[in-house]
């Protein structure tokens, strides 16, 4: 039985951890739960999951949940709360699913635990992925990706050797302006960015998905993941979303991993691993399918995700500014307050308000995510 606390239990991958939880009763148990201010999931997720302790970041809503359900379980409060539940010492897997920058300081506590990462917060290794990378071999404690194209590039690699991998192959749906123009994307409306192709996720990383900063982020956490060089990390364009990612070996032979797309297959073998449990949440149908097909992504058109390449050459702490900045942007944009192109346009001039500086400790990042949040939030 593996104990396991989820970071962020009322997004599209806590629910979904959940959603796998319950079809395997005898082999993991729900240990902790935390959600921002959504206490009305959460208690329907108490009620059924009976975890020992949840946290609400929120702090009116944490007393709110209290004078609900009293002592059912125990209640901690704000980021606080967050740091001392990834830090507590008898559980198996942390799950982390929390939205962007926030999820970096929890998951070093669970690193430091030495407990399993199952990790889709993909900024924490965005902003950090010197200094987790050097943590987790030093704590002894080990990731797994829960990102279904490193999860599919993690499996690929599996019972091979690292110096034979020839490149890995992102594959990206595209998103939902695939085939517009470039001068059509300055009138994209909210909606329109919301309405992604293939899956159904939280705002912030549909957005991401529609600018194509999302494969941007990716390539840069498969870069610390994988240990590999920018050249050695392509991207493609598969609108079917149905082969995950590819890695190619130096004998020019290509391994896909190959599903309909769902979150829970990922998810389910970023906690069974190194087995895989029975499951059938889809059947893939080839004829179905019917048609598969691959385009080269268009880099002039998806600006954020040049940027993004740009960045992880650049290394140091140019790839906290542009996380943090797109943070703010695509806040600002599902606000209204900015136009779509916009997105890109903040993150350019994040990048040239602030100096490089080169393998930052902890607090130079999280000092330089609040300094660009408060840059980005002065000029907009
Ligand atoms: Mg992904």
């Amino acid at each position: 039985m593996k104990n396991v606390i989820i970071l962020g239990s009322s997004g599209s991958i806590g629910v979904n951890t959940l959603n796998v939880i319950r079809e395997f009763p005898d082999k993991f148990k729900v240990k902790g739960l935390t959600v921002n201010k959504n206490i009305g999931l959460l208690e329907e997720q108490i009620n059924e999951f009976n975890p020992d302790t949840v946290v609400v970041t929120d702090e009116e809503k944490a007393q709110e949940l209290e004078q609900k359900i009293g002592n059912k379980c125990s209640i901690l409060k704000g980021e606080k709360g967050l740091l001392q539940l990834a830090g507590y010492d008898d559980y198996d897997i942390l799950v982390s699913a929390l939205v962007g920058f926030a999820g970096l300081a929890p998951t070093i506590e669970g690193i430091k635990k030495k407990k399993r990462i199952a990790l889709a917060n993909k900024e924490t290794l965005v902003v950090a992925g010197e200094i987790i990378t050097k943590l987790i071999s030093s704590c002894g404690s080990e990731m797994i990706p829960v990102d279904s194209e490193h999860s599919a590039i993690f499996q690929c690699l599996e019972g091979e050797k690292k110096s034979e991998v020839q490149k890995l192959i992102l594959t990206a749906s595209g998103g939902p302006f695939r085939k517009k123009e470039k001068h059509e994307l300055q009138k994209v409306t909210i909606s329109e960015a919301l309405n992604h192709p293939n899956w159904s996720m939280g705002n912030k990383i549909t957005i991401d998905s529609a600018t194509m900063m999302n494969k941007g982020l990716e390539v840069i956490e498969a870069k610390w993941l994988f240990n590999l060089p920018k050249e050695k990390i392509d991207v493609i364009i598969h609108p079917q979303s149905v082969i995950h990612s590819m890695v190619e070996f130096i004998d020019g032979s290509i391994k896909a991993q190959i599903s309909l797309p769902d979150m829970k297959l990922p998810i389910q073998y970023a906690l069974s691993y190194p087995e895989r449990f029975s499951s059938r949440y889809v059947e893939t149908n080839f004829p179905e399918i019917h048609q598969i097909s691959f385009y080269e992504p268009d880099i002039d058109k998806f600006e954020c995700l040049k940027l993004a390449y740009n960045v992880m050459e650049s290394g140091g702490i140019a790839p906290c500014i542009l996380n943090a900045a797109n943070e703010i942007a695509v806040d600002k944009f599902l606000k209204g307050k900015i136009g779509f192109m916009q997105i890109p346009e903040i993150i350019k001039k994040a990048l040239n308000e602030f100096e490089n500086i080169q393998s930052p400790c902890l607090e130079t990042i999280f000092e330089f995510d609040r300094k660009t949040r408060d840059f980005v939030n002065s000029i907009y």
